[in-house]
Parts: C-alpha cells; structure tokens; sequence
C-alpha cells in the first residue's frame, strides 16, 4: 500500500500510542504496517523472559533477559509497566519512555491489557487502541490453523483472550480485525489523526 506518512518533526512531549491485542487478532501485522508508515514513531522494545521464537533478534524484538534479572528490575522501579503473560514475564522500561517522551517522540508500544492500565495511569495522554478478533470462533481457528501451538497453550489464549475483550473499555479506539486492509487504514487513520491535530 503507498499511502504517504505522517512524519512530523519532533516538537513538544512526544506521544504513547499503545496497541492490545488478544494473540491471533493480527496485532504484529497491524504493528509492522503502522511503523512502516510512520516512519519516524519509534517502538517501545519490551523486556521479556520467554524464550526467543525463530527468528526473532535481541534488541529487536525483545531485550530476552532472565527472571532473576527481571525480578531485580522489579524491586530497582525500572519497569514503567509490567505483567505476566502466559506464564512469562514483559515489562516497558521507563527510562526509555520517559527519555523518548522528553524529546518529543512518538512511541508505539505494544502491550497487553494490565500494561496498558499501568501505561494510561502513569501517562494519561497515552492514546491506547485494542484490536478486536471478529468472533471468538474465528480467533480459535487462526490459532489452530497457525499450527505453532499445543492445544493447551491455545485454550489458555483463548480465556486470556476473553478476559482481555472484556476489558476493552478502558481503550479510546476499538478496531474490528474482520479485513486485514481495512483495520490497517483504520489504524493509520487513528494514528494521524492525533499525530495531525499536534503538528497543526
Ligand atoms: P508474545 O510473547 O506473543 O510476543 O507476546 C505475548 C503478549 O505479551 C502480547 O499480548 C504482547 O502484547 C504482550 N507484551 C509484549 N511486550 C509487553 C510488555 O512490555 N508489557 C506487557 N504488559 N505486555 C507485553
């Protein structure tokens, strides 16, 4: 898709942009979209300690580190969020978000439910957007159909998934992921709508 950007020079406090998502709902594919066309958004690399999938680099993806480490991390107030997912520990750092907020960037973090509540209490500018699955049913198959995953694994997605979309209101924006192009312009538009109203 060639749709231009919205590329704007830094200029004041930057802005939080957070998305959540249940796992299959399409939030990397939505994600990588929005930072190709915002070009200069920078993304929040959380700390996790789930192991690396395929393919997945250090300081890219994540900061893999231990759960000793990331215990220490707790107690030392290094965290401006975090929470365990499917049994792994994830966490925000808040010197790059407050650093990065400081110089007038616009960070996308990617997050899920109980960072987010943390995010909107200790910034409550934060712009934060959920991204919805069609139905319950469709989530299910996309998770079977990918295949990277016992089922067990999935059916704890899966009530992790309703617990989540339950607690959609706390989100300004809800995006329905029932076409793919669709939620990525509804996404953008989101997005620059915001980016817009600072720059004009
Ligand atoms: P995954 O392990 O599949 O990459 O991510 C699992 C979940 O953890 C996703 O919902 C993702 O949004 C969430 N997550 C990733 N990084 C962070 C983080 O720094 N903090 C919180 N609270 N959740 C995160």
């Amino acid at each position: 898709m060639n749709v231009g950007n919205d590329n704007t020079a830094a200029s004041g406090e930057g802005r939080l942009f957070i998305l959540s998502a249940p796992s299959g709902a399409g939030k990397t594919t939505l994600c990588r979209a929005l930072m190709e066309y915002s070009k200069d958004m920078h993304y929040s690399v959380s700390y996790t300690t789930r192991e690396p999938r395929k393919g997945e680099k250090d300081g890219i993806d994540y900061h893999f580190i231990s759960k000793d480490y990331f215990e220490k991390q707790i107690d030392a107030g290094t965290w401006a969020e975090w929470a365990e997912v499917h049994g792994n520990y994830y966490g925000t750092s808040a010197v790059f978000l407050d650093e990065a907020v400081a110089s007038g960037n616009d960070i996308l973090l990617d997050i899920d439910v109980e960072g987010a509540k943390q995010i909107i209490g200790r910034y409550p500018d934060s712009i934060a957007i959920f991204i919805m699955p069609p139905s319950l049913d469709i989530l299910r198959f996309r998770m079977e159909s990918r295949g990277a995953d016992s089922k067990e694994v999935i059916e704890r997605r899966m009530t992790n998934a309703e617990k989540e979309i339950s607690q959609r209101s706390i989100y300004k924006h809800v995006i329905v992921n029932d076409n793919l192009p669709k939620a990525v312009e509804e996404l953008i538009s989101i997005v620059g709508m915001y980016r817009k109203r600072r720059k004009a």
